[in-house]
């Protein structure tokens, strides 16, 4: 009797980890490889903070998928509906049953507009932003390149956001070009932080709370943004002296985000992964089943979600699937996250850091952690390039 087409490895998204994992595992040797990706555009979306700083366009940062992804690796366009781990079944929503010898999962995250109540029709309207999503990118910056005077405030959660203090890429650049076009002095900026730092690097931290002090941006960190009056233009937050509210005239928002209800729905996420896929944080196996892998943006890895932790997640998922098939010693993933933040429209620093908040720099001479121009050239111009020519062709080491 004939069963589901089967794949030795079938990755579930085709997103930087899964393009990434796939082209490894192939250059690896593994000769049966298949993707699952149903968007037939693939965004390298690091530079949406840049789409919403004024300094790069959407065209900049889309391919079609088809040229992306890795020789020798079989794409379906299809969309995973759910995952029969007790079979080594996937379904696809078009009812397509794909059978794998290893999976790894890893569809990234959305965000979860119901998190923070109104946040969505306040998007909806030219008052609010965030570069969080390509057609709202471009918005952002056309918001904030013309405001003039009132209330900005920038509001990041710490509830799975992608590379969170990213989000502080727009606000940098906005009160930049309000300084050098002379009305910062009418706008009055305000930064609110879920988190207890900008960024889980002090001296990077530090730093960035020096930047935003010189523009006279007020930092409020622990604040959560609890619902968003669209309308009225007010915040309802929660922060350490209790509930209070707060007016705006434009408002960037780096919202929640939240794991694929089909994830949990296949068994794939426990009870404390909070509808992630629940992995070992430092093998990246799955805890139950053991010929699934998760990594990027929908596993719990236990460090920040970010593009650059997948240069270190790549090859231990790579080398792993082999272990366990030969029953030798897995490799383990030390929690490696990076954040590269402006701190002008001229200058970044990169804050590295590993799964407890120890600085983890990539160059042990240079202090990469400070603001520097050729940090922004790299970062803007020089990593889409090994984006697009190195690590989603499996070039990961
Ligand atoms: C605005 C923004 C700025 C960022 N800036 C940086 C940065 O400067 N540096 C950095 O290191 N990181 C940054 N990141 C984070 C980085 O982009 C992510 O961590 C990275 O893309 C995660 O890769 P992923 O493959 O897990 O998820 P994704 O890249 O989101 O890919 C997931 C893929 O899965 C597909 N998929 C979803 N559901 C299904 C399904 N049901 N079936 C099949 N396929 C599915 C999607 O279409 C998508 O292509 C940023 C992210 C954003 C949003």
């Amino acid at each position: 009797m004939s069963g589901p087409r089967r794949h030795d490895v079938l990755v579930i998204g085709g997103g930087n980890a899964g393009l990434s994992l796939a082209g490894r595992l192939r250059r690896d040797g593994c000769r049966d490889v298949a993707v699952v990706e149903p968007r037939s555009v693939h965004h390298y979306r690091p530079l949406l903070s840049y789409v919403a700083s004024g300094t790069a366009t959407l065209a900049d940062l889309r391919r079609p998928q088809d040229e992306v992804v890795p020789s020798g690796v079989r794409r379906y366009a299809g969309t995973v509906a759910s995952v029969d781990p007790a079979r080594s079944v996937v379904v696809l929503a078009d009812g397509t049953e794909l059978g794998y010898g290893d999976l790894a999962v890893c569809p990234g995250s959305e965000v979860d507009w119901d998190a923070v109540p109104g946040s969505r029709e306040a998007v909806a309207t030219a008052h609010a932003a965030t570069s969080y999503l390509p057609e709202q990118a471009e918005k952002t910056w056309t918001m904030l390149s013309s405001f003039r005077s009132g209330r900005a405030v920038f509001a990041i959660s710490d509830r799975h956001v992608p590379c969170a203090p990213v989000g502080l890429k727009p606000l940098f650049a906005a009160v930049d070009v309000w300084r050098r076009t002379g009305v910062l002095d009418d706008i009055e900026v305000e930064l609110l932080v879920e988190g207890p730092q900008l960024v889980r690097h002090e001296a990077a931290d530090r730093r960035l709370r020096d930047a935003a002090a010189a523009y006279g941006v007020r930092v409020r960190v622990g604040t959560t943004v609890r619902s968003v009056d669209a309308e009225g233009r007010t915040l309802a937050l929660e922060g350490p002296d209790g509930a209070s509210t707060l007016g705006y005239d434009a408002l960037y928002l780096a919202p929640p985000h939240r794991a694929y209800d089909w994830i949990a729905d296949s068994g794939l996420a426990t009870e404390d992964s909070d509808g992630f896929v629940a992995v070992d944080p430092e093998t990246l196996q799955h805890v139950a089943h053991p010929n699934v892998w998760g990594l990027g943006d929908a596993a719990t890895v236990g460090t920040l979600p970010s593009g650059g932790a997948l240069r270190k997640q790549v090859p231990v998922v790579a080398r792993n699937i082999q272990a366990r098939r030969t029953g030798r010693t897995m490799r383990r993933y030390d929690g490696y996250s990076v954040a590269p933040v402006t701190t002008s429209r001229r200058r970044l620093l990169l804050a590295e850091f590993d799964r407890t908040g120890r600085p983890e720099p990539s160059l042990p001479v240079v202090d990469l952690a400070r603001p520097r121009p050729s940090l922004l050239v790299f970062d803007r111009y020089l990593e889409p390039l090994i984006y697009w020519h190195k690590l989603i062709q499996g070039r990961v080491s």
